[in-house]
């Protein structure tokens, strides 16, 4: 390849809009042509982004790219952090997190050799956890959006570990369905 890729960072807040998705989805960035496409190698490019965050506002976040392994856990770490049946996650690098409310990043809680509870410093809202591989997961329930279908867990791990009475679907779901 000839010529100089040019980096993310020479793009202007100018050249990017933002729009819905078709899906109902997270917010698209796109890149606009400008009058000085001329510098740009890339002429579009889009990325999702997705926003959430805790119940009392301290802890917010940005993450951006495709989401991974979204799942739900009935392990009892994630009953016991929760206080609920199962925790439904999804997973990004570390990288597309971006912590943006005023308490900065989450407390955390190392939970295991692989990984840290986080949790609102002030409230204590469940956030997700900070694994010591470079991925953030976070709680889908903490993203402003979590009925995305992207977000729909693909598996449930430690399902045995869940009470055998919970096949539970509630009356007003099944009345919605008629
Ligand atoms: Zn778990």
């Amino acid at each position: 390849m000839h010529g100089k890729a040019t980096p993310a960072a020479t793009y202007t807040p100018r050249m990017l809009t933002a729009r819905r998705s078709k899906n109902g989805g997270g917010v698209e960035l796109n890149i606009r042509r400008s009058k000085h496409h001329h510098l740009f190698s890339v002429v579009a490019m889009t990325t999702k982004h997705y926003k959430g965050g805790c119940i009392c506002g301290s802890i917010q976040f940005w993450v951006t790219g495709a989401p991974g392994k979204p799942h739900t856990c009935s392990c009892e770490s994630c009953r016991n952090h929760t206080g609920s049946l199962t925790l439904t996650w999804v997973k990004f690098h570390v990288q597309c997190v971006a912590w943006v409310g005023p308490g900065g990043k989450p407390l955390t809680w190392r939970s295991s050799l692989y990984s840290s509870r986080s949790f609102c410093s002030s409230y204590g809202s469940t956030i997700g956890a900070i694994d010591v591989e470079p991925t953030v997961a976070i709680a889908t329930g903490a993203l402003d959006k979590p009925h995305l279908k992207e977000f729909a867990p693909r598996y449930h791990s430690y399902v045995s570990r869940r009470p055998r009475w919970w096949h539970v679907q509630s009356d007003n779901e099944s009345r919605a369905k008629k």
